[in-house]
């Protein structure tokens, strides 16, 4: 084993006063592939108050936007000069076919060269306001903005947090996942490099009931950004409370992917497929609930378990495979105790359901592509979120109850409908509780639009100008235009 991977606060890369380490593995593997230091609440105190000299006292606060910005761009530059190192490390610690994690390198350059424009655009108002008066309103940056993200898309979700947090103004201490910080300080090479003043942008290294809570907890935190499982966004909402810090979620998903009889029928297929599969099923937006209406209801099932059949599991570096091994054995047990779970509730597996252990897929973390037919509305599986290669099937008459399905979730967060009848598209989205939706596709996301749920899946939304407004605060500015005393009590 190489030297072991430190994290970078307040413009060095330092060792955990704990003096512990941590084995990082490959997924697809079982081998250890790094050795991280496990930071604790002091290194967290410590970034914490760098990010807030950094803000208060050393000027960056006062950073003009065309700075900001020079050095997003130069970020994304050296990202895009170096992809090939990022998204083969990514396939090394996630697992994920390597056409997935060069996807997530190139989505990541077009993130930061989206904020790294944005940073010169926002304008305030002025309003027309009674008396001799000018109203201003103008977005400030927050302040220090603490960061935590999840395993399962490593490098895009540090991107999507720091690139609007510093377009905004403000500093940052960013918190990978405890099993996937590979790329993260991979990123931070490049951040020291590139020449961000000292302090603005931390890296601290850890788990989530320490580390993470501090970054919670932490009173000259004063914002909180959270991508993760809805439990834990219920923590950290709890753990805000100190001082009332600004909390922004992104959280589970149980999303229903609507396919209507007069679908183009392949087409559908395909998409179902995709919306559960990708990213071995680890995806906060995937189409988890296939909603079929009764009528294409057998012969679609046919051909799903047809296609999901021959959806070819292995190494993400096997330039064939489509669906790589799950992220860890811990999440690979849950994913296979909900698979028993679906059994016993009587659901009919139509497909997969097995880990994948011959050869040396037994080192590795496999599980088959699994589809669940039979089920009903009341099922574990069918309303908790399992964050892997598992798919449910629910059947539908007509439209009505395609919505009263879809909409019988804690959770808000997307939604796919299949019909060549844009009206009723249209009628069924309207209705469907969601913040990302889809007709005749499932997956895309831009940098332009907002990303975030409804109900459990979260407050608040990521990318485009909701993004960016999520890391400011807003102050009204009053200018008096007839300067003279009130007279309003007795001289
Ligand atoms: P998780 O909630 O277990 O962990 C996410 C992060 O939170 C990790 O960095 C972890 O260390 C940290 N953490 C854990 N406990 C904490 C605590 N008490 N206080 C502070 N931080 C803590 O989630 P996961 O298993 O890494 O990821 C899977 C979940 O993430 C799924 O539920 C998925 O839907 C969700 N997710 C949501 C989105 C979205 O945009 N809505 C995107 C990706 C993933």
């Amino acid at each position: 084993m190489g030297q072991v991977l430190k994290q970078y606060i307040n413009g060095e890369w330092k060792l955990s006063g704990s003096g512990e380490t941590r084995e990082i593995l490959n997924p697809a593997s079982g081998e250890v592939i790094a050795e991280v230091t496990e930071g604790i609440r002091a290194d967290v105190i410590n970034a914490v108050a760098g990010a807030k000299a950094a803000f208060y006292d050393d000027g960056w606060m006062d950073a003009t936007a065309v700075e900001r910005a020079r050095l997003l761009f130069k970020l994304a530059d050296v990202l895009e000069s170096r992809a090939e190192e990022f998204y083969k490390l990514e396939t090394t610690n996630n697992g994920k076919p390597i056409r997935e994690s060069s996807v997530d390198v190139s989505d990541a350059c077009a993130c930061l060269r989206y904020y790294a424009g944005f940073t010169t655009k926002p304008h305030g108002v002025t309003y027309d306001v009674p008396d001799d008066m000018q109203s201003l309103v103008v977005r400030e940056p927050i302040g220090v903005c603490a960061m935590i993200v999840p395993w399962n898309y490593p490098l895009l979700m540090a991107v999507w947090k720091i690139a609007p947090a510093i377009a905004a103004g403000n500093t940052v201490v960013f918190k990978p996942s405890e099993i996937t910080p590979l790329t993260a300080i991979k990123l931070f090479e490049i951040i020291d490099e590139i020449g961000f003043p000292k302090g603005v942008v931390n890296l601290v290294l850890g788990d989530g009931p320490n580390v993470g809570d501090e970054l919670a907890r932490n009173r000259d935190v004063e914002k909180i950004a959270f991508t993760g499982g809805t439990s834990t966004g219920r923590s950290i909402m709890k753990a805000a409370t100190t001082n009332i810090k600004k909390i922004s979620l992104e959280l589970g998903g149980k999303s229903p992917n609507i396919v209507f009889a007069d679908a183009d029928f392949e087409t559908a297929v395909d998409y179902a497929l995709f919306a559960i599969f990708c990213n071995q099923g680890q995806v906060c937006s995937a189409g988890s609930r296939l909603l079929l209406q009764e009528s294409i209801y057998d012969k679609f099932i046919e051909r799903l378990v047809e296609r999901a059949k021959k959806i070819k599991v292995g190494s993400g570096f096997d330039e064939s495979t489509e669906m790589g091994p799950l992220i860890s054995e811990n999440h690979m047990n849950k994913v296979l105790s909900y698979i028993e779970i679906g059994k016993n509730e009587g659901a009919t597996l139509a497909c997969g359901g097995h880990r994948i252990t011959e050869g040396t897929f037994g080192n590795g973390y496999f599980v088959e592509p699994t589809i669940f037919v039979d089920t009903t509305p009341d099922m574990r599986i069918v309303q908790e979120e399992i964050f892997g290669p598992v798919l449910v099937v629910q059947k539908f008459k007509d439209e009505k109850e395609a919505i009263k399905i879809a909409n019988d979730s804690c959770y808000g967060l997307a939604a796919g409908v299949f019909t060549n009848d844009i009206a009723k598209a249209h009628r069924v989205i309207k209705t469907l509780r969601a913040g990302i939706t889809w007709i005749n596709t499932y997956h895309p996301t831009y940098n332009e639009a907002p990303w975030g749920g409804y109900k459990q899946s979260g407050i608040g939304r990521e990318l485009g100008t909701y993004g960016y407004e999520e890391y400011t605060e807003v102050k009204q500015i009053n200018i008096n235009l007839d300067v003279k005393p009130t007279g309003w009590f007795s001289k």
